[in-house]
This record gives structure tokens, sequence and C-alpha cells, in this order.
């Protein structure tokens, strides 16, 4: 018996994945039906086409919008990249479909130390317990019938404070912003009209050390599978689940499971380590140091991950003119 609390991306997609290949598993999540997820429900199709498959759902029927060129803005500049599959996706729908008919209840996952817990809570990280140093940024996102772009915009703010972004959804668009600076929140949005407003905050540091305790194993950004430099989170939460499901397929023994997934998860995301260790450094202002030039392989392969063709050269030609 396997019990999983928390039924956003990486819940769901375990339960879904445990309940097809025959596992018992009960699964809690007190979240009300029809709540609005704070989200902005970006993702790169082609990461998640393979993930989908394997639980028999189509990437393609959910796509809202397909992203041609990427803008990021810097001060006054402007710079495009090209996309490697960054779309917005009706989550919502994509969530329900991952969980069908199976059962669950909406409550609060209690105390048992008798089972397996899975603990897929985000955010809150209600069974595993607090991280020490944890590093989160507040966010809000506004649901708008309008924006200022009509391609994906990102602009970051200065030092490591985070960005806003908007992006297109159907007819629709999400308007937000994450930083750990409520003020640069506040003043980066404007919003006219807004459908519908959600806020949460979104855990940026990597806890990639911290993933189990006695019978407890974590997945999503319960254990900071979240991009530190993008807040890239819903196919890094598929993958660390896709990770434990191949894990308890193979290990029945607690200590064996936890040790392997272990592995499994610090090899994965490990350029999560590297890229916080980038964003620390531009907080404290030192982004120009050379050492960050090291890094920039992970940054690339990130960005490219979230389906963003990052290159030197569209960032040198915008430095330095066309
Ligand atoms: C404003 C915002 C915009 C974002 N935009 C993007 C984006 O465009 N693209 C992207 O890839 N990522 C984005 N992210 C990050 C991404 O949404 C998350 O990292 C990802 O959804 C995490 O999935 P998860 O399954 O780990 O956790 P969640 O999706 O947060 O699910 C956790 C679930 O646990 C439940 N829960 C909590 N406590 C308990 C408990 N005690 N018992 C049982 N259940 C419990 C909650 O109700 C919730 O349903 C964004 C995040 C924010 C905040």
């Amino acid at each position: 018996m396997i019990r999983i609390a928390g039924l956003g991306v990486s819940g769901a997609y375990l339960y879904r994945r445990l309940s097809n290949a025959g596992f018992k598993v009960t699964a809690f999540d007190p979240k009300r039906e029809g709540f609005y997820l704070p989200c902005g429900y970006a993702l790169n199709e082609n990461v998640a086409r393979t993930y989908l498959k394997l639980i028999n759902l189509e990437v393609e029927d959910y796509v809202e919008s397909r992203a041609h060129n990427i803008i990021f803005q810097s001060g006054n500049r402007e710079i495009e990249f090209k996309s490697l599959g960054l779309c917005t996706v009706d989550k919502n729908r994509l969530l329900s479909d991952l969980l069908g008919n199976l059962p669950f209840e909406r409550r609060k996952a209690p105390a048992e130390r008798d089972v397996v817990t899975v603990d897929a809570t985000g955010i809150s990280r209600s069974i595993l317990g607090p991280i020490g140093n944890d590093f989160t940024m507040h966010t809000k996102e506004y649901l708008t019938s309008t924006a200022s772009h009509h391609e994906f915009y990102f602009r970051y703010f200065s030092k490591g404070h985070g960005y806003y972004w908007e992006f297109p959804l159907g007819d629709h668009f999400h308007v937000g912003a994450g930083s750990d600076v409520l003020q640069l929140i506040n003043s980066s949005l404007n919003v006219k009209g807004s459908l519908k407003v959600a806020s949460r905050n979104i855990r940026l540091k990597p806890a990639l050390q911290d993933i189990f305790r006695e019978n407890v194993v974590g997945v999503g950004e319960s254990i900071g599978t979240v991009s530190p430099i993008t807040g890239e989170g819903i196919m890094p939460a598929m993958e660390s689940a896709e990770l434990l499901f191949q894990n308890l397929t193979k290990y029945e023994n607690f200590s064996e499971l936890s040790s392997n997934y272990s592995t499994d998860i610090i090899k994965t995301f490990r350029r999560y380590e590297v890229l916080y260790s980038l964003l620390e450094n531009a907080r404290k202002g030192k982004i120009l140091k050379l050492s960050n030039l090291i890094r920039y392989p992970a940054v690339r392969e990130d960005f490219r991950h979230f389906g963003i063709n990052l290159t030197l050269y569209s960032v040198a030609k915008t430095l330095i003119g066309k």
C-alpha cells in the first residue's frame, strides 16, 4: 500500500502510473473542486509528450498557445529567442484527466507510520516538514483577456529579484510576477479587467539532499524540483514522479528505495544546484563574475528544457548590435 499526499501534477501523475501498474494506492488532497491553480501553465510540449504518452494522454489535446519567438526584456533592450516547444496548456483539464476516475479523499493526508507515504504537497511540504534555509518567492498572477505583448514575454528584475511574465493562453493571457520583494510584484503588475487572480509562494531552492524521512519520500516542488532561474516546475514535477515510480517498481525495502531514488534525483536535477548558486550570486550583485560563465551550460540546458533556445549568439547580437 502506498499513500499519496497531494494531487497536483506530481501526485496525480504518480497515482495514475501506480494504479495502471496494479499498485494499491490511497490519495488525499484538500483542494476544493474548481480551485484555480496559480501557475503560468507553460511547458515544453516535446518534453511533456514523452511523459504523457506513458499514461496514454496526448499533449496536443491540451495545448492552448504555442510560442514562436520568445521575448526577454532587460532594461530597454529586448532579446528574442526561438522556441523549442514552449507552449501553454489547459493545466486544469490535464490535471483532471491525469486523475480520471481514480478515487481520493478531499482532506489533508493523516499521519500514519506503517505505509510508504509520498509527500507531493508542493510548497507546503506538509509531510516531510520544513527545510533549513529554504528560499521561496512570492507570486501573483492574473488571468486576463488582454496583455501588452502577444508573444511569450519575460522581464527579469535586477539582482535576481525574480521576473514579470505574460503568457498567451488561447483567447486569454496569464500575466504575473514573482519576486522576494512584494513591492516589485505590485509595481510591475498594472492589470485591468482581470478574470481571476491567484497567488502563492514558489520554492526556488532545490532540496535534493532532503527528500525522505522515516517512511516518507518527496516528489515535485516539495523537494525543490523547480528551476531557480525560470520557475519551471510542471515537467520537473512529473519527471521526479516518474523516477519515483520506476524505483517503487524495483524496490520494496524503503531504505533501498530511498537511496536509489535519491541518486536518480540528484543526477537528474543537479543543474538546479548550479543555477541556485548563480541566483545567489546575482542577489549579491556578482552577476558579472567570470566564474558565472562556467555555469552557462547549465543555464542553456535549463532554458532548452523549458522550450527556449537560449544562445550566447542571440544575447551578444542584442548587446553589440545586429
Ligand atoms: C504563479 C506561478 C506560476 C508558475 N508558472 C509555471 C509555468 O508556467 N510553468 C511551469 O513549469 N511551472 C510553473 N510554476 C511552478 C509549478 O506550478 C509547480 O512547481 C508545480 O505545479 C509543482 O507541482 P507539484 O505537484 O509538486 O505541487 P502542486 O502542484 O503545488 O500540488 C500540491 C498539492 O498538494 C496539496 N496539499 C497540500 N497540503 C496537503 C496535505 N497536507 N495533504 C494532502 N494534500 C495536500 C495541494 O492542495 C496541491 O493540490 C509556477 C508556479 C507559480 C506559483
